[in-house]
């Protein structure tokens, strides 16, 4: 019997709720074999994050290409990238596998204040990975940084997705989450075709840590199994709301707990 494979390339988290133990529990969970490549080892836990540790440039690049060398899977997903040595290194081992689709979700910040990716790197991560990018993730402060805009309402993220898809990503989902009091909705942006709302029912629970890679993960996953840009961020989103929905009342650890895959 023959595996759908995704590549994940991104930090660990200790504590299991965000960055490559998310994206195993939600590949898995989907019927995806999941393969990794750790660019970062985080020391954190429900509260917050204590230390992060840069895996070197080479190693990374040495996982992925292993991985792309032996299993070879179609469509890769990445998260955390501290530096701007490991975005060059990634985007280097990638450069010969132009047709492999790329869902990158570019974490800068974690919830509770953490600096996941370096600011010297932001430059890097536009330069060398955005023209890879099949899907871009971003949330609104993240969307702010990669277009130099400020975003108040969901009207003013068109124009920061026009500019970061002149960035040479091919699709940007700006995930709207972050904007205070107003309707939950993310938008997808594509050159050339009308924008496109995902809207999600509010749930009100702390238990929100990983959110982030386990919806570009279980995008990538719904892409792997076959569907389309569109059916897969719908079907993420789905995926995304019933792991929140059954992790609500969850207590794991004392701070913002993680949701269930
Ligand atoms: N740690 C790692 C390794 C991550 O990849 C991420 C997010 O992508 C986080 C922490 C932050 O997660 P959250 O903001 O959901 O707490």
């Amino acid at each position: 019997m023959r595996y759908i494979s995704v590549l994940t390339i991104a930090g660990s988290d200790s504590c299991g709720g965000a960055g490559i133990q998310a994206d195993l529990k939600t590949m898995s969970a989907l019927g995806i074999y999941a393969a990794t490549a750790i660019t970062s080892v985080t020391v954190q836990n429900t509260t917050g994050v204590q230390a992060v540790q840069a895996i070197r440039p080479d190693i990374v690049a040495g996982q992925i290409k292993a991985v792309m060398d032996d299993i070879a899977p179609k469509v890769i997903k990445v998260g955390m990238v501290n530096n701007a040595e490991i975005i060059r290194a990634i985007a280097d081992t990638l450069s010969p596998y132009p047709h492999a689709t790329l869902v990158i979700d570019p974490v800068m910040v974690s919830t509770s204040g953490a600096l996941l990716m370096q600011p010297h790197a932001v430059e890097a991560f536009c330069q060398c990975l955005l023209p890879l990018c099949t899907l871009l993730t971003p949330n609104i402060p993240e969307a702010e940084v990669l277009s130099h805009t400020s975003i108040r309402s969901i009207d003013d993220t068109e124009r920061a997705a026009r500019h970061i898809l002149q960035l040479g990503c091919r699709a940007v989902l700006i995930k709207g989450g972050h904007l205070e009091g107003q309707a939950k909705t993310d938008v997808l942006y594509q050159a050339d075709t009308p924008p496109l709302s995902f809207s999600h029912p509010t749930v009100t629970t702390r238990n929100t840590h990983g959110t982030g890679c386990t919806l570009s993960s279980a995008i990538a996953s719904f892409i792997a199994r076959g569907s389309s840009l569109p059916e897969a961020i719908q079907q993420a989103k789905c995926y995304l709301s019933s792991a929140i929905e059954a992790g609500k009342d969850v207590s794991i650890g004392r701070g913002n707990g993680p949701v269930n895959h």
